[in-house]
């Protein structure tokens, strides 16, 4: 089966990506090859955006704004249209606090929030990872972000958790994975997600489901399927190796008996079959 082919009959998406513009490796024309040598149906590239954060996201040292976000446009919207397979889209992931996206023309196709770190000030202690107060709070920041304005998708609610201050240096992926899987069995309750898969059934919000950190846990997702939730797929992607990274998804929707419906996709500029699905923007 030709790439072309296995697109058609796969409708993968990969809606979570990075690339040098913010803190990721790949330029954007190697994760659109990427994207096709894995055969996506939609990819999108979402780098981050918060300058409410200046240090967040720009380990490479460039830092994401309208500008960069424009040259993004440009850039997809120049893109030859040779393949009709494999749709290209331009969201962006914002912290906690809403941007500000002032230019009407540079808008982003839509929205990632990400409960990075938590808004209210509560001192965090190296080795006090486990601090009922602090994920009290981080919970109900995830649910002012789930129920607010300016979010389409709500980025790994339950992983890559804003953990920094409490983590002894050295820790590695694994164990910070393990760490999560922790306080997620020990603070967020099912009443929290229940409420969290009801604000954004109300605001038409949708869930990621979070392949690098194989997030959130699964009987959660089976619960938010239960209640009508979409789950938006992310690799969240830094390297080029991890497009389309998304088989822990599709695996997990499709374990659950859920269908393609479950899933969330950004419409702005996807092809005319997905259109009609009718999603919001
Ligand atoms: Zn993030
Ligand atoms: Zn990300």
């Amino acid at each position: 089966m030709d790439a072309k082919k296995r697109r058609e009959s796969s409708g993968l998406m990969d809606l979570h990506i990075h690339t040098n513009a913010s803190d990721g490796e790949p330029t954007v024309d190697e994760v659109l090859e990427m994207a096709k040598a894995k055969g996506l149906s939609i990819v999108a590239i979402t780098d981050h955006y918060d300058p409410f954060a200046a240090g967040y996201g720009s380990q490479s040292g460039n830092v994401f704004d309208d500008k960069a976000l424009e040259k993004q446009l440009q850039w997809r919207d120049q893109l030859p249209d040779d393949d009709d397979s494999l749709t290209v889209s331009i969201g962006i992931e914002r912290g906690p606090i809403p941007v500000r996206l002032a230019i009407p023309s540079i808008q982003p196709d839509f929205v990632i929030a990400s409960v990075h770190y938590i808004t209210s000030k509560i001192p965090v202690e190296r080795g006090q990872l486990f601090d009922e107060r602090y994920w009290r709070a981080y919970m109900g920041e995830a649910l002012r972000v789930v129920s607010g304005p300016q979010v389409d998708v709500v980025g790994h609610i339950a992983g890559y958790l804003p953990m920094g201050g409490m983590l002894f240096p050295g820790s590695t992926f694994e164990e910070r994975r393990e760490m999560e899987r922790e306080i997620d069995s020990r603070f967020f309750s099912r009443q929290w997600y229940e409420d969290v898969f009801r604000a954004a059934l109300a605001n038409k919000t949708a869930i990621e489901l979070h392949c690098a950190t194989r997030t959130p846990r699964i009987d959660m997702v089976e619960t938010g399927l239960e209640m009508g939730v979409r789950f938006s797929v992310g690799s969240d992607a830094h390297n080029a190796e991890r497009v389309g990274n998304v088989a822990w998804a599709y695996d997990l929707i499709q374990s659950l008996g859920a269908g393609r419906q479950a899933l969330w996709h950004p419409t702005a500029h996807a092809d005319a079959d997905l259109r009609s699905a009718g999603t919001r923007r």
